[in-house]
């Protein structure tokens, strides 16, 4: 890093002269010469160089590093705040991992642990629609067997009762029926008939 230097040569002068870094003079020198007809100008440094400008140089030099450093220090300043910053999101930042990563671990315990309770409660399930399916199985025998049982019973009842209301049905066997009630009458009349006496001795 060096001061940027700009140099100036008018007709009347031998040597270039420097730019009034100073007060930023634009037709004066930094010796303090007035510029007459401009010859040159530009930053390259030329061969030669007025000797009064180089002797007021030092304290332009000593004005630009001393705002060079001042500059400098503000920047390290900027950049040590924007440091601590940046530290202390980092820091926050690894805090937030640590406990996302705890919680990822948690919830994978948490998620195996309901994976194997799943697991037995469909096992149960499973078990009990063994035990359903059995029971239904029983009970379907169970049925078969009443109904294997009940079947000569029930077809006797069935034509006894049947008999007379399909005489009914074929029409013209009333009396068929009456005669059988009649006899029924007869029978039961008959047995107490029978009976009374029986009683009476
Ligand atoms: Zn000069």
């Amino acid at each position: 890093m060096e001061p940027p230097f700009y140099f100036v040569r008018d007709k009347a002068s031998h040597a270039a002269h420097h730019w009034d870094y100073l007060r930023n003079r634009r037709a004066t020198a930094l010796c303090g010469h007035d510029y007459g007809d401009i010859q040159w100008e530009g930053t390259a440094r030329p061969a030669k160089v007025c000797r009064q400008c180089q002797e007021v140089l030092p304290r332009f030099e000593a004005t630009w590093w001393r705002t060079a450093a001042r500059r400098a220090q503000v920047h390290r300043d900027r950049l040590e705040k924007e440091n601590a910053r940046l530290g202390k999101e980092l820091t926050g930042l690894r805090r937030q991992m640590n406990q996302l990563t705890y919680q990822l671990e948690l919830s994978k315990e948490t998620i195996e642990s309901q994976k194997s309770t799943i697991g037995s409660q469909k096992s149960t399930i499973d078990s009990q629609a063994e035990k359903i399916d059995n029971q239904r199985k029983t009970l379907k025998h169970l049925q078969t067997a009443r109904a294997e049982k009940k079947k000569p019973h029930t077809s006797g009842t069935k034509t006894g009762v049947k008999s007379p209301s399909r005489g009914k049905a074929q029409g013209g066997t009333s009396t068929r029926v009456g005669v059988w009630r009649s006899a029924d009458q007869v029978f039961s009349s008959g047995a107490k008939r029978s009976g009374a006496p029986k009683l009476a001795k």
